[in-house]
């Protein structure tokens, strides 16, 4: 796939004359670093950046530009994505992985597929805007991804991880939490709400992924929390970057005169790599006008604080009798068998002719942030919707179903 995916960059920008303009001057383009809370931030500046303005959405394919191509991606349970050249460009070999479909940005059950396309592309990382955190088409599904090592941040991870692999304990990171094989780290440096994650599975790397967004507060008229995300694979293992916002913009872009800077921060900015689309304002930033962005945006100190004490806090399992009866019908959502039943038979729980002391249904994916429904029970009050796991067992001569 990588080099499917040079060769895809290469053809388009050969019949895109605009575009490869674009990346040609990306090439030139100035960039200086200025050290920010110990951290060597890069500073690009991209008048290229500034938006393009089209009708419609651009990332539906009916809107895709004269010459555009697209290389397909199939994503988890036949979600289709859209391989696309970034037609305003950061990096060389600037990506967007957009749904076939037009649904709004969300990472929920997308993660997987985040980390799909990480394998898939192993000298590139893959990242996510959620839709108040830097995206600009929060209204269409889509990641980016770009080739490994532009990004200050991801070059930090990518050291301390591979300290952590080597068995050594990096003083800048913080062990939080493990689930199965994935561990996640606070990492103490630069800004607050980073999260440093490996593992050496998809499934346990998705699942401590959601653990760290369920700890988060949702704004009320918000769908997700707001962060950007990074995803790629190292050294035989997944690696992920999570950094919790609190902000979309800082101060400063919605100030006037001198105190105006056009900064808009998404995943690369978070990540110590700040795209300046306003030539003039290239010169005028300097460590303590970066030191207020960064600020503006970040998770304060009170919530980073009650954040890490959620996640190193150890979750009550709550166990709730919802049926009892010598029979009892039910439905696990994902598992497409349809409505089920089990009863009492012998001191024990009879399903499908086999007896048990206790019959567990677990829940796909264990998330509060997003949950949605697991299992039916088809009670004397009609149908009845759970988010969670379902366990049978036996209680006073007849079947309990338990929701945990
Ligand atoms: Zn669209």
């Amino acid at each position: 796939m990588a080099t499917d995916i040079d060769k895809f960059v290469h053809d388009q920008l050969s019949v895109w004359p605009a575009v490869a303009a674009k990346y040609r001057a990306l090439k030139s383009a100035r960039t200086r670093t200025i050290p920010v809370n110990g951290m060597l931030v890069t500073l690009q500046s991209n008048p290229g950046r500034l938006p393009i303005f089209d009708h419609g959405c651009p990332l539906c394919e009916e809107n895709y530009m004269e010459h555009q191509h697209t290389l397909p991606f199939e994503g988890r349970k036949g979600r289709k994505y859209n391989i696309l050249v970034n037609r305003a460009p950061i990096f060389p070999n600037h990506l967007v992985i957009t749904r076939d479909i037009h649904a709004p940005q969300t990472i929920w059950h997308r993660f997987p597929d985040m980390l799909d396309l990480a394998a898939q592309m192993e000298n590139y990382i893959v990242f996510y805007n959620s839709p108040n955190s830097g995206t600009t088409v929060p209204q269409h599904a889509h990641f980016q991804a770009c080739p490994k090592g532009y990004m200050p941040l991801e070059r930090a991870a990518e050291r301390l991880l591979h300290m952590v692999l080597a068995g050594e304990t990096p003083s800048e990171l913080e062990f939080i939490d493990s689930v199965r094989d994935a561990q996640l780290y606070h990492y103490k440096r630069f800004n607050r709400g980073i999260f440093m994650l490996r593992a050496q599975t998809s499934k346990s790397m998705a699942k401590m992924f959601y653990r760290l967004l369920d700890c988060l507060n949702l704004l009320a008229e918000e769908t997700e929390p707001r962060f950007n995300a990074f995803a790629y694979c190292s050294e035989g293992e997944y690696r992920a970057l999570v950094i919790i916002r609190s902000a979309s913009k800082p101060q400063c872009y919605y100030a006037k005169g001198d105190a105006h800077f056009s900064i808009a921060p998404g995943s690369a900015e978070m990540a110590g790599f700040v795209v300046v689309p306003e030539v003039g304002d290239f010169d005028r930033l300097d460590a303590p006008v970066l030191e207020q962005i960064f600020e503006d945006v970040t998770l304060s100190e009170a919530d980073e604080k009650r954040l890490l004490w959620r996640l190193v806090r150890t979750q009550p399992r709550v166990e709730v009798g919802i049926c009892a009866a010598a029979c009892i019908g039910f439905e696990i959502i994902s598992d497409g068998a349809g409505p089920q039943t089990v009863s009492y038979r012998e001191g024990k729980i009879d399903y499908n002719g086999a007896l048990y002391d206790e019959l567990v249904f677990e829940a796909v994916t264990i998330s509060t942030l997003f949950a949605e429904p697991s299992f039916v029970i088809y009670g004397e009050e009609g149908e009845r919707r759970y988010a969670g796991t379902l366990k049978f067992i036996v209680d006073s001569g007849k079947g309990q179903a338990v929701h945990i």
